[in-house]
């Protein structure tokens, strides 16, 4: 399926795949469909392939029939995908295969440690920890040699671990590994395999070459280049867009109380949709005839005005 525009780009000598990845924990909201909104017209402005990834790894988070109203949601918004979806929860056999190949090069350890060890260790080294604040590990079980089974996995980050990328929209981009985020958990001591493995296996699996996704998920994205380049992947290329906040400034989701978006009527999807475009820029001109169409003027103006 390559396209007109496709093939050199951003570094990225392949075809476009783009993908759109919920986690069904919920309906679509108006952020989440601004950024499926802005992957699928970047798929489709490059005349690229455009995917949907049902991320449900964590299944105590799943909420049951979410996965199949997110579908229904896109689909009554135009958003057709190219080929069929996939449910993460039935590919943990690719993610138990790239942790072997991590473990056989040794950069995985076993980890014992609970939420509120770790906050103790932290507290003893004079670290001061905020509420729901990311720790960075203090490699407690680095040297215990604690076996595989039973535990959560950790990936042994190397002394020097600086990672850049130049996001199409942000432009260069710098984390250093070690002191922002510290060894990584890839799969948890209940046997769930992580976001941060999953998503770079699946990306790598289904040939995906431009990533457009919420700002939200930035500062995942060192940890996420890191294995790939422990497991020899290509990196595809990175776009971050803008999230959409509610009057309190904070990002909609699920803890916000994000209003989901209404397909049951036809001129609350046609408002959604002019919102979540307008929300990426582009004009919020009311769809007067076919949605189809007017998602085919947003793609002309998204290939016009859009880090193209
Ligand atoms: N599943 C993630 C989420 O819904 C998005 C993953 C991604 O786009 O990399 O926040």
């Amino acid at each position: 399926n390559q396209g007109t525009r496709s093939g050199v780009d951003h570094g990225v000598d392949r075809p476009y795949r783009g993908r759109f990845a919920p986690s069904p924990t919920g309906p679509l909201h108006l952020g989440s469909l601004a950024t499926a909104l802005g992957s699928w017209l970047d798929a489709r402005a490059h005349g690229g392939t455009w995917l949907v990834r049902i991320e449900d790894v964590d299944t105590p988070r799943t909420v049951s029939g979410a996965d199949r109203l997110i579908l229904d949601q896109l689909q009554a918004c135009g958003l057709e995908w190219d080929e069929a979806p996939v449910w993460q929860s039935q590919r943990t056999t690719h993610y138990q295969n790239a942790l072997e190949q991590l473990i056989t090069i040794d950069r995985i350890y076993g980890c014992q440690c609970s939420r509120k060890q770790i906050e103790e260790a932290l507290q003893k080294e004079g670290v001061s920890i905020a509420a729901n604040q990311e720790l960075i590990y203090p490699r407690t079980c680095h040297d215990r040699k604690l076996p595989i089974q039973n535990h959560a996995l950790r990936i042994r980050l190397p002394h020097e671990c600086q990672i850049s990328f130049t996001d199409r929209d942000l432009g260069k981009q710098t984390q250093d590994l070690n002191t922002q985020v510290g060894d990584f958990v890839l799969r948890r001591a209940d046997g769930l395999f992580t976001y941060q493995l999953a998503v770079v296996v699946d990306d790598h699996l289904q040939g995906i070459t431009h990533i457009v996704r919420g700002e939200d998920l930035l500062s995942n994205t060192y940890r996420q280049m890191y294995l790939q380049q422990c497991l020899g992947y290509q990196t595809p290329s990175y776009l971050h867009l803008p999230l959409v906040t509610n009057d309190a400034g904070e990002k909609l989701s699920k803890q916000t109380k994000a209003t989901a978006v209404d397909i049951a009527h036809p001129e609350s999807i046609r408002e959604s949709l002019c919102r979540a475009a307008n929300h990426l820029g582009l004009q919020n001109d009311p769809i007067g005839g076919s949605i189809t169409q007017w998602l085919n003027r947003k793609v002309q103006e998204w290939q016009e005005r859009h880090f193209m």
